[in-house]
């Protein structure tokens, strides 16, 4: 008999290309990680350190569901990412040992209240609500990392209702995955389960209730979500 006084919370998990579930620990995202979005931002992109901020596990949105459109904003931005899901952790994991630590990718979307995360800058406050909200993480089938070529270069694309907002390579991410995997492991233990998403290019705008999102990372895979 346990002895929790409520019942525990659900094990979030992502399906896997090919059968199985992917269970997820933490969201962990990097921030201008384009040097193109980052000027679009207003940014200097010249290899700033890195800087992260978080989604609860529970903002993922699966199975290419319909994504309700959120609350208490009036310009709701995507940003299209490579995601990758690691199969192990630890604190100040080399470069060199990175990749040995990640199980897989996904292409993902970091949903944004653009309004609210302005408004939070402008006053020094968290981006936690402006980021981190219920459904902000519309994310497609997890892929083993065996199955994927090379995920430091490739396309990376956002159609929104069939015409292309977003297209950009891999290759022009600032910080590299084992980069920003070695980054992250000196500011917290990594662990199995946890989730990064890797930046998004540029060309991040305003989508609107009935627009349909279609994310595409060459050799990982797909997103859809609709918004509603
Ligand atoms: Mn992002």
């Amino acid at each position: 008999m346990s002895a929790y006084v409520i019942e525990p919370p659900k094990t979030v998990s992502i399906p896997v290309a090919g059968g199985g579930e992917f269970p997820v620990r933490r969201i962990f995202c990097v921030g201008r990680n384009y040097a193109a979005h980052a000027r679009e931002m207003g940014h200097d992109p010249d290899r700033e350190a890195p800087f992260f901020f978080c989604k609860p596990a529970d903002a993922l949105l699966t199975g290419d569901a319909d994504m309700p459109y959120p609350t208490e904003t009036a310009d709701l931005h995507h940003e299209m990412e490579l995601v990758v899901g690691l199969k192990s952790g630890g604190s100040d994991i080399t470069e060199a040992d990175a990749m040995s630590h990640v199980w897989g990718y996904a292409a993902g979307l970091d949903m944004t209240r653009r309004d609210m995360q302005g408004e939070a800058k402008k006053l020094g406050r968290p981006w936690d609500m402006a980021k981190g909200f219920d459904h902000s993480a519309p994310i497609g089938l997890m892929v083993p990392a065996s199955t994927v070529a090379d995920s430091s270069k490739g396309l990376i694309e956002l159609k929104v209702n069939g015409k292309i907002r977003q297209s950009s390579d891999l290759s022009f991410l600032i910080w590299s995955i084992p980069e920003t995997i070695a980054y992250l492991s000196k500011l917290v233990r990594l662990e199995a389960g946890d989730l990064i998403f890797t930046g998004t290019p540029e060309g991040v705008a305003a989508c609107v209730r009935g627009d349909v999102l279609e994310g595409t990372v060459a050799g990982v895979g797909t997103v859809r979500a609709k918004l509603v």
